[in-house]
């Protein structure tokens, strides 16, 4: 099938790439020339493990080609999916439509075929109604251009596999025969047996306001708990085993730390409260708040413990491992890691930032931390050591082969992703998120 991809970041380029690799014609449109530009070229302005590969493949093949005129793809699709931004309103929790509003409308005043419009935006509900409504009023009376939502689940680090083989595809559709094209665009899905979900508008809007509401409920349920762990000298990884083996409950999404970030859960949850006051519902989604404010908590208790740790922030010299959000990504948006090693600055200390693939973004957006190459330049004069991101070079870090980098015997483990009786037996002043901190009475700094 001819298929469009509107807005060619982390959702559009993803989905336009695997679309190619299940065999369709795919045009990507983004208003951003520069991000045209590199991605016409087969290069990914992101990363994202795997799909580096098959952008280029594609592109190479001529299956996969990016444009910013809207006359071209309005012309040319008969599918065309929104993969805009929906970020959040400045100085308030609302999400910003705009985007979408001004893609269909572009859609709308180019399309000459007839056509259908899926959007995969994660939206508040009633958007879809609303840009029906722009559809109609701009569109050309004679065609007939439809309109679906498919909200989009992919998990960044996990995009390729999870728009390859997804766990669900749900589809809101106000006439059933906009469902039958979404299942052709599919069809490799489904002869994988894919759950493959027909509903309304709002259902298919709401599935993924409730799916994110969810995971950060989860995430900040455990370190809820993490706080009283702390206080009462409790174990919190025996209590999320003991607690995921209920197979009513399940073990992902249970590890304590440092909490959700990212372009996603933060603005979803903050604007679902936002969209449920605006309905006259709003003590429906009311414990989201307290979920950001778990949330929120978890960073202030690791500058906490850095600073009790060091005596004073001021002047100390700490190097942060993990800027991104989550390991396997680029994508410092509203990142706990950044947002830790921002707020140790602002308190005096000597901050040095290194992640494997994010220092660039994460130096775009605050210039005035520094940023090593390396994860030995980082720690290589540190007074304490956070790990805030568990990329697998910082998991399989070992007491032994870190003092060999670092004068430093002070850790943090934001991720609960070492194993602490390693650290304490090999002389380190270890603390964890969830953990009571007891610190080690003969510390004594280390010459390098
Ligand atoms: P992004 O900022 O990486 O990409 C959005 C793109 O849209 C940008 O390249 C921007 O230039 C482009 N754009 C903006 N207005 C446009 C217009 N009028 N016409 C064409 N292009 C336009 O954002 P993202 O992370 O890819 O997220 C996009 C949407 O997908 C959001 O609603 C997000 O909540 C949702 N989503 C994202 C993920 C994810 O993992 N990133 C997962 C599921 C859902």
């Amino acid at each position: 099938m001819k298929i469009s991809v509107i807005g060619t970041g982390y959702l559009g380029a993803t989905h336009a790439a695997c679309l190619a690799e299940l065999g369709h014609d795919v045009l990507g449109l983004d208003t951003d020339p520069l991000k045209v530009a590199a991605l016409a070229e087969g290069e990914l302005p992101f990363f994202e493990p795997g799909l580096a590969e098959l952008l280029h493949r594609h592109v190479a093949s001529g299956r996969l080609r990016f444009t910013t005129s809207y006359e071209e793809v309005g012309a040319w699709a008969e599918v065309h999916f929104l993969g805009v931004g929906t970020p959040q309103r400045q100085g308030e929790g609302s999400a910003d439509t705009t985007f979408v509003e001004d893609a269909v409308r572009s859609l709308a005043e180019t399309i000459t075929r007839d056509a259908l419009i899926v959007g995969k935006s994660t939206v508040p509900v009633g958007t879809a109604q609303r840009l029906g409504e722009i559809l109609a009023r701009h569109q050309d009376p004679s065609l007939k251009i439809g309109l679906a939502w498919n909200p989009e689940f992919l998990r960044e680090g996990f995009a390729v596999q999870d728009t390859l083989r997804p766990d669900r595809i749900v589809v809101g559709v106000d006439d059933a025969a906009n469902a039958s094209t979404l299942r052709a665009v599919y069809s490799a899905a489904d002869e994988l047996g894919v759950p493959f979900i027909i509903t309304d508008f709002e259902t298919a809007e709401l599935v993924k306001m409730a799916a994110n509401a969810f995971l950060a409920t989860k995430i900040s349920f455990i370190n809820a708990f993490s706080e009283i762990t702390e206080a009462v000298g409790g174990d919190i990884q025996t209590l999320a085993a003991g607690l995921g083996l209920d197979e009513r409950i399940g073990p992902k999404f249970l590890r304590a730390g440092l909490g959700f970030g990212g372009g996603c859960l933060p603005k979803d949850i903050r604007a679902l409260q936002a969209r449920a006051s605006e309905l006259g519902h709003e003590r429906s989604m009311r414990f989201l708040a307290e979920v950001e404010g778990i949330n929120l908590r978890r960073r202030e208790r690791a500058v906490f413990l850095a600073a009790s740790m060091l005596g004073e922030l001021q002047g100390k010299k700490v190097a942060a491992l993990g800027a991104a959000f989550k390991p396997d990504s680029d994508d410092v948006r509203d990142s706990p890691a950044l947002d830790v090693a921002v707020r140790l600055f602002d308190a005096g200390a000597d901050v040095s930032v290194y992640d494997p693939k994010a220092n660039a973004n994460a130096s775009q957006r605050f210039p005035r931390l520094a940023y090593a190459d390396s994860l030995s330049d980082a720690v290589a004069d540190a007074d304490l050591i956070l790990l805030l991101t568990e990329w697998d070079e910082f998991r399989s870090l070992s007491p032994d082969t870190l003092a060999v980098l670092t004068p430093a015997r002070k850790i943090v483990d934001a991720r609960n992703v070492l194993i602490a009786d390693q650290w304490t037996a090999a002389g380190w002043d270890f603390a964890a998120l969830g953990r009571r901190h007891t610190p080690v009475p003969d510390y004594a700094p280390v010459s390098a």
